[in-house]
């Protein structure tokens, strides 16, 4: 009798543990929104990546314009095939960037720009969604892969950013790879050096002759450059969604050709040139490091969609178009639920964009 009692009661109780946890889960996973929307399901994963905006002229070199484009496919491949194996998206982001680092094409580790003094200084920085946490290094002249520095940083000191001699003997401690200065040179990049030089020359005297005064009040908008062969689009910056839908993003660069020696742009910092938040977005940016940095253009796309409840979309709209000047530069970004923007200003941004629904895609102009 007590035993009959006892198992009734037992399998009662089961029954409503069960109900508990079938309403729990129904609980947590609304498929309509308060106002009746049906919740879109998130993608498995998603990625996608620039290799710097810029004015690139549509004439270029045939055999120029599919190296790029290779060069493009091949990095999407990787995180493509990263994520979709299960790797976290951090992992995702570092591995692509240290691929296109290496690759001489884009301005960021090998093939970076040179600074006024015929030198090289890399920035770079990466985020953690679900965290916050990040890392970021800015002025090395020595990491041969600055974004795998900007990952200790976030993952093996207490701090956010480190600059010049201290990330390098830091880059020391943690085994992280150097090379001399001059591993990162290239004849391209000389030459925009001196046609930079050059233009900066014209200007200067330019300007000197209309009013003297005009140069200082003018000191700190980028040269404005015509040639499109030495614009210095080529930074590099990756974000993804992984299958625990976790976001990442990063960005690694030279800076800008001819830029003064010490001066560091939005790429390398936490809510200008990289931000990634799981709750909105990852976005990575490329352009006039200066105005990226005014404006705080990676947050502000994800506090857009936070506080506006915007679309990513229509946040980078806002920020690319609306916030900046046209031809100031874009970005790539990536939403918790596996959307993509890649939003652009100027006439062309190398780009690309893989989805766990098949989509791959790179291109460079609209
Ligand atoms: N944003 C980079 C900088 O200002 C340059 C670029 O993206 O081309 O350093």
């Amino acid at each position: 009798m007590i035993i009959n009692y006892l198992i009734s009661n037992l399998a009662s109780s089961v029954v409503i543990a069960s109900s508990i946890g079938l309403f729990a889960l129904t609980a947590c996973r609304p498929e309509t929104t308060e106002s009746g929307q049906p919740i879109p399901d998130r993608l498995d994963y998603a990625i996608t990546l620039h290799g710097g905006a810029g004015v690139i002229s549509r004439d270029i070199d045939d055999q120029v314009r599919d190296g790029y484009l290779t060069s493009l496919e091949d990095a999407l491949t990787i995180g493509r095939d990263l994520l979709n194996e299960g790797v976290s998206s951090l992992d995702a982001v570092e591995a692509v960037i240290r691929f296109l680092e290496d690759d001489k094409r884009f301005n960021a580790g090998k093939g970076s720009v040179y600074t006024s003094e015929g030198q090289h200084e890399l920035d770079a920085s990466i985020m953690n969604g679900h965290d916050l946490n990040a890392g970021a290094v800015a002025g090395v002249r020595t990491v041969k892969n600055p974004i795998t520095l900007a990952r200790k940083v976030m993952e093996e000191s207490r701090h956010v950013m480190f600059a010049g001699d201290g990330a390098e003997r830091f880059a020391d401690q943690m085994g992280v790879e150097r090379v001399e200065n001059s591993y990162f040179s290239t004849d391209r990049r000389r030459q925009q050096l001196n046609r930079a030089r050059e233009q900066a020359a014209l200007q200067n005297e330019a300007r000197t002759d209309r009013d003297p005064v005009a140069l200082n009040s003018d000191k700190t908008h980028p040269i404005q450059v015509t040639d499109p062969d030495f614009y210095p689009f080529g930074t590099v910056g990756v974000a993804a969604l992984d299958r625990d839908g976790n976001l990442a993003a990063g960005t690694s660069t030279g800076g800008m050709t001819n830029k003064m020696p010490g001066r560091i742009g939005d790429s390398p910092v936490i809510a200008a040139g990289t931000y990634a938040d799981n709750n909105t977005c990852a976005v990575s940016a490329t352009g006039h490091g200066e105005k990226f940095i005014r404006n705080a253009v990676a947050y502000q796309i994800c506090a857009i969609m936070e506080f506006q409840g915007a679309s990513l979309q229509d946040a980078a709209r806002t920020v690319i178009h609306e916030k900046l000047d046209e031809g100031d530069g874009g970005i790539i970004a990536v939403d918790y639920l596996g959307n993509i923007a890649m939003e652009f200003s100027s006439p062309g941004m190398f780009r690309g964009a893989a989805d766990s629904n098949g989509r791959f895609e790179v291109a460079i102009w609209e």
